[in-house]
């Protein structure tokens, strides 16, 4: 599956959650759709970008996709006094433990083999700590899209890799599962990005709906329309890109 589809499921979940959790304010729909994202990104970080031309794919797109909402959301916390980020900041050390453990992690996890330790339990449990430190009521909504990104890559194909996820690797049971149902940039994946974008649009919708009234809803509208557009640019580039290498290959 791509990343722009683990982006768009991770906040899908996150945000769904957050309406049905009932604490809704527009920091706690700001922070689960950021933590979402950020869970169904950094799953696939052993993604290497740089060892294929073009330099930047989808992957590195995915990326800057969520560094850029990350940065929209301190933003707009900022001017609209959610309170998330002034909370993040008087927990001081133990906040900026978990910024640098969640660094580092993520630096040594760039380094394993594809689709291994990354789409395994264990990371997740271990990532999601580190969020944890940061903010405690993200944990649940980093882990909710890190595992949605897991269960989407269960559907993959395993021939590429010669493997399927192993959910508790470095414990690896035959071959890892594999449903074969999706090839990466095929059909499936576009399907079920949409289905993906469709579930945030109408999980954005239903939490806008039950709490309007708990305060100002311009920052959690600010953050879905950003997802949405931004998400279609890095699907539109990601095909473009799909198709220019299936015409060099000569399909
Ligand atoms: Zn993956």
């Amino acid at each position: 599956m791509m990343g722009y589809t683990h982006v768009a499921w991770g906040a899908a979940g996150a945000v769904s959650l957050a309406a049905l959790g009932g604490d809704g304010t527009p920091g706690t729909y700001v922070m689960a759709a950021l933590a979402g994202g950020i869970g169904g990104a950094a799953v696939d970080i052993e993604v290497k970008d740089q060892l294929s031309n073009p330099k930047v794919t989808d992957a590195g797109r995915t990326r800057l996709a969520v560094l850029g909402l990350i940065g929209l959301g301190a933003l707009s916390d900022w001017i609209f006094k959610l309170g998330v980020l002034s909370e993040i900041i008087n927990s001081g050390y133990v906040a900026l433990g978990g910024v640098i453990s969640f660094l580092v992690f993520m630096a040594i996890c760039h380094f394993t083999p594809h689709r291994t330790f990354t789409h395994s339990l264990f990371f997740i449990i271990i990532s999601g700590f580190c969020i944890g430190a940061v903010y405690p009521d993200a944990a649940v909504y980093y882990a909710i899209g890190a595992l949605l990104h897991v269960i989407l890559d269960l559907f993959n194909h395993k021939v590429i890799e010669g493997h399927g996820v192993w959910l508790l690797y470095p414990i690896k049971f035959g071959d890892g599962i594999a449903l074969k149902l999706c090839k990466a940039g095929g059909t499936g994946n576009k399907v079920l990005y949409f289905i993906g974008l469709a579930l945030f649009a109408l999980g954005t919708v239903m939490y806008l709906y039950m709490y309007k009234d708990n305060g100002n809803i311009t920052a959690p509208i600010i953050i879905a329309i950003y997802l949405i557009v931004v998400l279609h640019f890095v699907r539109r580039k990601s095909e473009r890109e799909l198709r220019h290498i299936a015409h060099m290959h000569g399909h």
